[in-house]
């Protein structure tokens, strides 16, 4: 095994305190795989997990402020998530197995990686884990991979399903660093690949996450959707969270996420635009999901996902309304 230091700290003053090629731990679920198939090899690991970042607590403007160290469990049991945000709980008990659930943190869901294949294969030509080298998913088995926002550089997917909830929500990342405290948008905090695919988020040097903060939202149905080759611990191919607020027979509110299609939640903007003031019906819904698709670009094995993706809205939707 290759060693590394291992450093446990007591704040996060003292974490953010700590220069150099480091990677925090929190929940473990990703960076262990990781460091064992020697995808990351740091020379320090930075153990948050004992930091005091874990609560769930009220904002005075309605909405919620998540620990970044909070469990994926308990968020999703959490009786306040549970009746003003059903579409995170709904994302994150569609995620992974209720063990990994009770490990993983908010955090680390943000910051977890692709699970490309190709990217954990050390044998493999990988831009994200070695800059330069070349992708071998553009040409191999690129079923489970991107249908927007990919580059000829990565076309890998992000594989989170809390994320997905969070970008239909309009939540905002908390980050503290040596610079200060600052927030970014949720949109905002992950990159597509570009030619730059190795860097994944807007992260700074040094820079942790401490919170989530979630919106007030006013009373919404929504839905967290996912399809998958299996029925429980599986990575979506397509997933969909939809907010929708129908008022006097017009759409008031429409928030349509996708997962599993981009490297990053995808929001499928312009359908919303099509979506708000419609009479809620079925010619509308199938216009706002074909407009979700519309700039999806396909690999050589994966073409099946814009139209999984479209049924998935519509679907959705429908249900919704
Ligand atoms: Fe690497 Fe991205 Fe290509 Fe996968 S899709 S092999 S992560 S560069």
């Amino acid at each position: 095994m290759r060693e590394f230091a291992y450093v446990r700290v007591a704040s996060v003053s003292e974490a953010i305190g700590l220069a150099g090629p480091v990677r925090y731990l929190a929940g473990g679920t990703n960076l262990f795989d990781l460091m064992r198939e020697e995808v990351e090899r740091p020379e320090r690991v930075i153990d948050i997990s004992r930091l005091s970042l874990s609560a769930i607590e009220d904002l005075p403007d309605g909405g919620l402020r998540l620990g970044a160290l909070a469990r994926n469990a308990h968020i999703a049991a959490d009786d306040r998530i549970r009746r003003r945000y059903p579409v995170l709980a709904r994302a994150l008990l569609n995620g992974a197995s209720p063990q990994l659930r009770n490990r993983a943190t908010v955090g680390g869901n943000l910051l977890q990686r692709t699970r490309c294949r190709y990217f954990y294969d050390l044998g493999a030509a990988c831009n994200k884990r070695s800059p330069g080298t070349g992708c071998d998913a553009l040409d191999g088995l690129n079923r489970g991979h991107a249908i927007l926002g990919a580059s000829e550089s990565c076309v890998a997917v992000h594989p989170s399903d809390m994320c997905v909830a969070l970008a239909a929500l309009g939540a905002t990342v908390n980050l503290t660093g040596p610079e200060g405290d600052r927030s970014v948008p949720v949109m905002d905090f992950h990159h597509l690949p570009g030619a730059t695919p190795e860097i994944e988020t807007v992260l700074r040097g040094g820079e942790l996450v401490t919170s989530v903060d979630l919106p007030p939202w006013p009373p919404a149905r929504g839905a967290y959707v996912k399809v998958r080759d299996r029925v429980s611990y599986a990575f979506a191919l397509v997933s969909a969270a939809v907010l929708l607020r129908i008022e006097g027979g017009r759409i008031a509110t429409a928030r349509i996420a996708l997962g599993g299609v981009a490297l990053k939640p995808w929001r499928a903007y312009a359908a919303e635009d099509l979506l708000t003031g419609a009479p809620p019906d079925e010619r509308i819904f199938e216009e706002a999901a074909r407009e979700a698709v519309a700039e999806a670009r396909p690999l050589r094995h994966n073409a099946f996902k814009i139209e999984m993706a479209a049924r998935l809205i519509r679907r959705t939707l429908v249900e919704l309304a």
